[in-house]
């Protein structure tokens, strides 16, 4: 059995907050991923369940391979709408932030999001949660926001009500934050959860390939040539990284999620410790997008911190570096360099 997500004050509070709301918003972090959409559409469903008429605004667009999901075709998108989605924010009684700790990881959604009246309950697995929120449920320790929706709901005892419409997104932001449940997933109270949302006749099968085997011949031979061409080892740091520029993104015709992954790649090196990889964004001159994997004990989330504007989990991090594709190689070579006792 699994033991209570909520404390009996955080229960009554939360239970209080949705029983006065009537206009309940559930956003996400910018770049949403699988858990992040998981969470946002699962709680919807059971905000549903409650009698609500809850909405999903994400700050800008989600990959292809997360359109499967059940009612994703109502979620709105800031970026696209943001004058129907700021009135949506400012007219909410209550706003459920999941997946996200700070507001800045909304970017633009920021100032909408802090501006609203709406109480807010933040649900999350991020390290150091900072928001002015009546409620803060923060759990570093799960492996995903899903889970946390989902022993909400459990303690709730609402999960019997539930349908394969809160299960498979559920089921898919688990499976993405813990990479198709291969790290970050051996809490044995991850296979109950799984083995109590197969009961709802979600097909794990189907929803793996809908989301791994969905890409497109590019995204393939992108893959192939970043490792072939592109990966520098840096064997007597346990490090590598690789740079992808714009020109290279536009002759693999780049679509959003087509980097997704590859950074973990260099890790199926024998000894490797860290992976860094370093994508000129598309749409602003001057900014590098960071994203650093580790394994073991090596904390990626504090070379983030230092060198890359950023942070996150321990081996899991992104930033960004406002400055060109060259730059970012030397500042990454710096990084090494300084945690060279750590990596050796
Ligand atoms: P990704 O490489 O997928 O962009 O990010 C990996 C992890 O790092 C995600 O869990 C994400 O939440 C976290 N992350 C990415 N960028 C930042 C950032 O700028 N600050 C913090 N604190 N975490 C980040
Ligand atoms: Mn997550």
């Amino acid at each position: 059995m699994l033991k209570d997500i909520l404390s009996k004050d955080e229960r009554d509070v939360l239970e209080t907050l949705v029983e006065e709301s009537e206009n309940i918003v559930l956003c996400c972090h910018t770049n949403p991923d699988g858990d992040a959409i998981g969470s946002c559409l699962g709680m919807a469903e059971y905000m549903r369940y409650r009698g609500k008429r809850p909405l999903v605004i994400v700050p800008d667009l989600f990959p292809d391979y997360l359109q499967w999901m059940p009612n994703t075709e109502k979620i709105l998108r800031y970026d696209k709408h943001t004058a129907e989605a700021d009135a949506v924010m400012a007219g909410a009684d209550l706003i459920f932030c999941l997946d996200f700790n700070q507001t800045k990881r909304t970017d633009a959604m920021a100032a909408s999001l802090e501006s609203a009246t709406a109480r807010k309950v933040m649900i999350d697995h991020h390290l150091e949660p900072d928001m002015d929120c009546a409620l803060v449920i923060s759990r570093p320790e799960m492996c995903s926001t899903c889970e946390m929706v989902f022993r909400i709901v459990w303690q709730l005892d609402c999960f019997t009500m539930m349908t394969s419409q809160f299960a498979a997104p559920i089921y898919c932001g688990m499976m993405t934050d813990t990479g198709g449940f291969v790290y970050n997933s051996s809490s044995p109270d991850i296979f109950f959860i799984i083995s109590r949302l197969l009961t709802k006749g979600i097909d794990k099968d189907k929803i793996y390939r809908n989301v791994y085997n969905n890409y497109s011949e590019n995204r393939l031979r992108l893959i192939g040539y970043v490792l072939y061409c592109k990966l520098v080892v840096v064997s007597d740091y346990h490090a590598a990284f690789f740079t992808l520029t714009k020109q290279e993104q536009r002759r693999f015709r780049f679509i959003k999620g087509d980097a997704e992954g590859l950074v973990n790649m260099p890790l199926q090196i024998k000894g490797l410790k860290l992976s860094i990889s370093l994508r000129e964004d598309t749409e602003r001159p001057n900014v590098v997008l960071v994203s650093l994997r580790s394994v073991g004990n090596f904390p990626c989330n504090k070379v983030a911190e230092a060198f890359f504007n950023g942070g996150g989990h321990l081996n899991a991090s992104g930033g960004r570096l406002e400055c060109g594709i060259d730059e970012a190689v030397e500042i990454t070579k710096k990084a090494l360099s300084h945690f060279a006792s750590t990596l050796k």
